[in-house]
């Protein structure tokens, strides 16, 4: 089945008159996210806890804030490379190297021409789209899945389309979600420029195994198709040190870009630094496109990242340790109510539950946030299929997740009574 995407939640309202009718389609396309709607209700209601936005509790690791400090105090307060000061580009390689091996199959390390340090995992993505989309272009999304790919793309006037992802028996017993490849193929036609493939994903911690990852590639090598790998969670894993990754199937001519970022490895979401990862020959364009939209990342904030990703192992391990604790006691509670149903995600830091009998979960996490004093991001928000779902971040400290799921079984609870 496939679902041509109208915008997810409600378009913004375009007056007949007046300024909003005389900017560019594009820019009105994107619809205002439905995780931004629902943070907008219940931003500073005393008591709450907040489960609702992708970020965690901890604050930036003093390594990575001091850092920081000693490039500011140096004077690195002026332009630098489009691309990337060259020393993180080398630990950007270095990391990568140690993390995947290789880039494909057969080859050696990780080459600091393949990488370009961008404002964010967000900065990459739109690179990444402006690269291979545009007017009229359509790109596959497997979907529930993070707003931000279908917003991104109406900005460029490429249109999303969803193909959905189901739940089914793993070989573990446990239920996972899963993507059907025929569903993909399905869905492609002559407009079809890309597929984003986001493993592990926001919202449903679908982690697609190297045959689903080998599945994805054959069709689009088929097709010729271009895939944007989004693999941001792919080190938050509760089973092993990292989850497959298109590096493990891939060969050197592939049409792959990758997106990445240190925002939620190292709690660094407001200093906004991640990568670009394409195929040396784009590297040209690819500074252009840097040049004329953000003209790079400041200083200060490369050698932070730089700090991170050589020696904050120990930081992003005992980060995964609290978010397993922490998925645990929010998944057993919830289950203990006999109304939230959900494939227990093997990596992220997202919960998306089902809950019997709320279809509605626009309305359900305004009533959360009011009554049960938890926010939560509706499932409406990222698109078919999500409808009667909610999405939980577990990413704070267990003792907190403890208590939002103590508030949420007993307001599910006596809702039932
Ligand atoms: N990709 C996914 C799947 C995400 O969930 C996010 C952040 N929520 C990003 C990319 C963007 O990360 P950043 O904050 O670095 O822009």
């Amino acid at each position: 089945m496939v679902i041509r995407t109208p915008p997810r939640t409600t378009p913004r309202r375009v007056p007949a008159l007046g300024l909003l009718a005389s900017i560019r389609p594009e820019a009105l396309a994107a619809p205002e996210s439905g995780i931004v709607e629902l943070f907008n209700y219940g931003r500073g209601r005393e008591g709450l806890i907040p489960l609702w936005i992708g970020e965690g509790d901890l604050p930036t690791p003093a390594f990575v804030h001091d850092a920081i400090t000693r490039s500011l105090e140096a004077g690195e307060t002026f332009y630098s490379p489009q691309r990337g000061l060259p020393d993180l580009r080398a630990a950007i390689a270095r990391y990568m190297t140690t993390t995947y091996d290789a880039p494909f199959s057969g080859a050696g390390e990780f080459t600091t021409d393949r990488f370009s340090v961008t404002v964010g995992g967000m900065h990459a993505l739109h690179l990444a789209i402006r690269l291979v989309a545009g007017s009229g272009d359509e790109v596959l999304i497997p979907t529930p899945s993070w707003p931000n790919f279908a917003g991104a793309l109406a900005t460029v006037g490429a249109h999303p389309v969803d193909v959905p992802l189901h739940i089914e028996l793993g070989t573990n017993g446990e239920n996972r979600w899963a993507l059907d490849p025929a569903a993909v193929a399905a869905a492609i036609n002559p407009n079809t420029r890309a597929l984003i493939i986001n493993s592990p994903a926001n919202p449903t911690g679908w982690t697609a195994t190297r045959a689903e990852l080998e599945g994805l590639l054959a069709i689009a090598r088929h097709h010729g198709l271009w895939i944007i790998a989004d693999e941001i969670y792919g080190r938050i894993v509760f089973e092993g040190r990292r989850a497959p990754s298109f590096h493990d199937v891939m060969a050197e001519d592939d049409r792959i870009l990758f997106v990445q970022t240190l925002s939620k490895n190292w709690s660094m979401t407001g200093l906004r630094v991640g990568w670009l990862e394409a195929p040396p020959e784009l590297g040209a364009t690819i500074e252009t496109l840097i040049q004329y939209s953000t003209s790079g990342v400041p200083a200060p904030i490369q050698r932070g990242a730089t700090i991170a990703l050589e020696t904050g192992d120990h930081f992003l391990a005992l980060q995964v340790k609290r978010f397993r604790e922490s998925r645990d006691v929010l998944c057993a509670a919830l289950k203990a109510t006999g109304r939230v149903h959900f494939a227990l995600p093997p990596a992220t830091f997202y919960l998306f539950c089902d809950i019997e009998g709320e279809p509605d979960t626009r309305a359900l996490a305004r009533r959360l946030v009011d009554e049960a004093g938890v926010g939560v991001a509706p499932g409406t928000a990222f698109g078919p299929g999500g409808e009667s779902f909610l999405r939980l971040c577990f990413a704070r400290n267990p003792a907190s997740v403890a208590e939002a799921a103590q508030r949420l079984s007993a307001w599910l609870t006596a809702a039932r009574a």
